[in-house]
């Protein structure tokens, strides 16, 4: 474990000689400046660091050129306890992810607890328990959105009504419990949005043996808020049964890394054919029978980039602000009063990109060389990514 013993931020950083600003916005992915100052973990201005030195005495963090942009948002998640996963038997895989540059995390449901409770009472009580537990407890400073029931048959409004009040704020994924059926899940979907809870569905082939099939219309007769794992959950939808679910609805367009690459590029094509690429979200659906990645997140960013040839800011902003604006969370971008979620990133060393726009295009990794979550230094350099090219250092005080 490598958390910091600081919980309160700086009164005041200045962060400067940034040398490329991704905002996390598609409408303008790029910044004009190469500085940002941060008030008590908040980004409290955006501008040129000569101007926002006058603002006081402050720590400084010399970014030495690399880029800064918000942390990343992994949308697609499955925790159980603290940091660890029964699915792999591992220890510490949520910090591993902070290495890979991950500050928030929205979980799909708690599936992989040995004994889930599968009656009503039981999974209410998991769902509030999870949410609580990592409300209190953010391993390596990670935000843990938690706390994602799994809908069993059975269940009745005023059971999304007990849980919104209990502060559960998710439903996990549609499919992986009984209610299975398009009319079903429809109702349930509904109810959860009347009372406030976000929805994501399991789409394509069941994952691992006692998860389910969903396609095409079971998605968009249920109408979730994100068509979860679009590119399968490993099993992908055929293509036109994709296309019709970017065509069908306006809803988040989720791919992950342990999905099936091949859907996951024609999917993120779809939606730049819809003009909408404001849809595409990006997650890992992890830990799962393919494993925990660490760097999941910036291996899809480089899959999207290198072999989709999208444009690599575009890339950045499907795992920050993208995700941010359909979960509705404060973090994921760069922004006067958005919370400082920064990741420091560069091209890694000998890569043949010259930035990292450049390194992304061309499929390589990003180096990282710190993360920042509201306003305390989480991580310095990576311990997992390539090195980086720009290493930021902390010159003052
Ligand atoms: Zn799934």
């Amino acid at each position: 474990m490598h958390a910091p013993a600081a919980q309160t931020p700086p009164e005041r950083t200045l962060i400067r000689n940034i040398g490329l600003l991704l905002s996390g916005d598609l409408n303008q992915p790029l910044l004009d400046a190469d500085a940002i100052l941060v008030e008590n973990g908040v980004i409290a201005a955006i501008g040129a660091g000569r101007e926002l030195a006058d603002a006081g005495p402050a720590q400084v963090i010399d970014a030495n050129s690399s880029a800064v942009m918000p942390g990343l948002i992994d949308s697609h998640v499955h925790p159980v306890f603290g940091d660890w996963t029964p699915r792999q038997n591992q220890l510490g895989w949520i910090d591993s992810f902070l290495n890979g540059g991950v500050t928030t995390m929205i979980s799909a449901g708690e599936v992989h607890l040995p004994g889930r409770p599968k009656d009503i009472v039981g999974l209410k009580a998991l769902a509030i328990t999870a949410q609580r537990a990592f409300s209190n407890f953010r391993p390596g400073g990670v935000k843990l959105h938690a706390g994602a029931p799994i809908l069993e048959q059975g269940m009745t409004e005023q059971d999304f009504a007990d849980l919104a009040e209990a502060g559960v704020t998710l439903i996990g994924e549609v499919g992986l419990g009984t209610v299975r059926a398009g009319e079903e899940a429809q109702r349930m979907v509904g109810w959860a949005r009347k009372h406030g809870l976000q929805s994501t569905i399991h789409t394509g082939g069941p994952s691992v043996p006692g998860s389910s099939y969903i396609d095409k219309d079971v998605v968009l007769e249920a109408d979730p808020d994100i068509i979860g794992h679009i590119n399968g959950g490993h099993t992908a939808l055929p293509v036109d049964q994709i296309r019709c679910l970017c065509e069908g609805c306006q809803r988040g367009i989720e791919i992950v890394h342990n999905g099936n690459e091949r859907a996951g590029l024609y999917a993120a094509r779809a939606a730049y054919e819809l003009g909408q690429p404001d849809r595409v979200i990006l997650g890992t659906d992890s830990p799962a029978g393919s494993g925990v990645q660490p760097l999941g997140i910036l291996r899809v960013m480089a899959l999207l980039a290198g072999v989709g040839e999208l444009p690599p800011e575009h890339v950045v902003c499907f795992a920050t602000g993208n995700t941010s604006r359909m979960r509705g969370l404060d973090s994921g971008l760069i922004e006067v009063g958005r919370p400082a979620d920064l990741l420091f990133a560069a091209e890694p060393q000998h890569s043949a990109g010259g930035d990292i726009l450049q390194a992304l295009a061309m499929g390589d990794l990003p180096g990282i060389g710190m993360v920042m979550i509201d306003g305390i230094i989480r991580c310095h350099r990576s311990r997992h990514t390539p090195p980086t090219s720009r290493l930021p250092e902390v010159v003052a005080p």
